[in-house]
């Protein structure tokens, strides 16, 4: 039972809400600065998508020169400061580090990147040099990590770069998809005015490119395009009333959640269908946004979960009880939901069965769906020559990011399928990279 209560002004959202990777102070950076070994070969770097020189950057903490240190980082990761508080870094950098071996707790790098991006963007520190302009022009659909990180890299080069955005703001999932604890909106904005003001992002918002006229209009205007388009909203499942009102997806759950913080009421009874990151992260803010109860109802058994360990036990430690093996059958109740009929499932010979006469139904006043997004097939369709694999994902060369159609580049979740944002923002500058060949043949 969770023992959150529900958050009715801005500072109760906050203390439930409260960061899991908070800002370290100057005392704690030189620290935890100062244990690091400074691995030759460090295993750090190769666990970063990025590749940051991680023992750079802390050596140039403890050495006092945040500056540097943000620089570092900035010139492997265009995200930076969000990343060292989005990432999974225990699967991640903070997974590979040495101490581990020893049964120590890893350097926390990812505050420790956090610490040094924050001192560069508080304080404003010019980081970033352009080239002149090359006279050539990239259109970027999709402002996530994938988009900002390709048009960085391209401003960098010289290239004039509109970023179109369908959403009233930029940034993707990291404002709008990843749970409020691991970042603040003020964060994530931080960040990105901190680029904008730098680099001279031109962001285009509220304005979706969604039909074949507005796309050859782009091919038209400019020199290449990069699609950093994501994955939609969440997929249909096919259960019966799964279309009934207080039933929801997780992506737009975790949206509105954002947006709208203490303002947003979840009811007393929530169940979350699903065993991905998405699913704990829905399960764990729904208590503390003050719900009684909260399942996380998942088909398979707990070790079948793609969710990482560390994300089922915030949301248990949020007081959000498990329900494995338990298959849903149907949302139940008139026009809104009321509750979720379930089978109790079991594996044999590695396929899942239903165990018959084990149906049973768990009450709810909410119910999100956390069982995947739907790719943008539709829209991808309607680029010529553009190949999508048998998942949806689009087709690219695996070093410059090029689609089949040679005009258009591609990275983040629309390629691999949802990933991390380090992945996305890893992509991004290679296409950028990519674009860059390209044009220059
Ligand atoms: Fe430092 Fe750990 Fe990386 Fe070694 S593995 S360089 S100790 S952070």
């Amino acid at each position: 039972m969770s023992e959150y209560k529900q958050p009715t002004s801005e500072i109760e959202f906050e203390q439930n809400f409260a960061q899991k990777k908070p800002l370290m102070n100057a005392t704690e950076a030189y620290f935890e600065s100062s244990k690091c070994l400074f691995c030759y070969d460090a295993p750090c770097i190769k666990a970063c998508p990025t590749g940051i020189d991680i023992p750079l950057f802390i050596k140039q903490i403890n050495s006092d020169n945040l500056t540097g240190s943000a620089k570092t980082i900035y010139e492997s990761n265009w995200l930076g400061n969000s990343c060292g508080k989005i990432c999974p870094t225990g699967e991640l950098c903070e997974g590979a580090c040495v101490f581990n071996h020893q049964d120590l707790p890893p350097i926390q790098i990812g505050r420790l990147q956090s610490f040094a991006s924050t001192d560069a963007i508080k304080n404003e520190k010019k980081l970033f040099t352009l080239n002149s302009q090359n006279g050539r022009k990239v259109a970027i659909i999709g402002s996530g990590g994938a988009g900002i990180a390709c048009a960085c890299e391209l401003r960098t080069m010289g290239y004039e770069v509109d970023i179109y955005e369908a959403k009233s703001k930029p940034s993707g999932l990291t404002l709008h998809g990843i749970a409020a604890y691991k970042i603040t909106n003020q964060e994530v904005e931080d960040e990105i005015n901190f680029l904008e003001k730098q680099i001279g992002l031109n962001f285009i918002c509220d304005h979706p490119i969604e039909n074949k006229t507005q796309l050859e209009k782009l091919e038209a205007e400019y020199d290449a395009i990069f699609l950093g388009v994501g994955i939609g909203a969440t997929a249909q499942i096919g259960l019966p009333g799964e279309n009934k009102i207080n039933v929801i997806g997780a992506v737009e759950f975790i949206e509105e959640l954002r947006m709208k913080h203490h303002q947003l009421t979840v009811p007393k009874r929530v169940i979350v269908i699903g065993g991905g990151n998405t699913a704990m992260d829905a399960a764990s803010q729904s208590a503390r946004m003050g719900a009684e109860s909260v399942v996380l109802a998942y088909r398979r058994s707990k070790e079948d979960m793609g969710a990482y360990g560390f994300e089922y036990k915030l949301a248990i430690n949020a007081g959000v009880e498990s329900l494995f093996n338990a298959q849903p059958l149907e949302i139940v109740g008139n026009d809104k939901a009321t509750g979720v009929q379930f089978i109790r499932t079991q594996e044999v010979n590695g396929r899942l069965e239903n165990i018959q006469g084990s149906k049973f139904i768990v009450d709810a006043d909410l119910v999100i769906k956390a069982t995947g997004q739907a790719k943008q097939k539709h829209f991808l369709e309607l680029i010529d020559g553009l190949e999508l694999d048998n998942r949806k994902r689009i087709v690219v060369d695996a070093s410059s990011f090029q689609c089949t159609n040679p005009k258009y580049f591609a990275g983040g979740d629309a390629v691999n399928g949802g990933a991390e944002v380090v992945n996305a923002a890893f992509e991004g500058k290679m296409a950028a990279q990519g674009i860059e060949k390209w044009l220059n043949k």
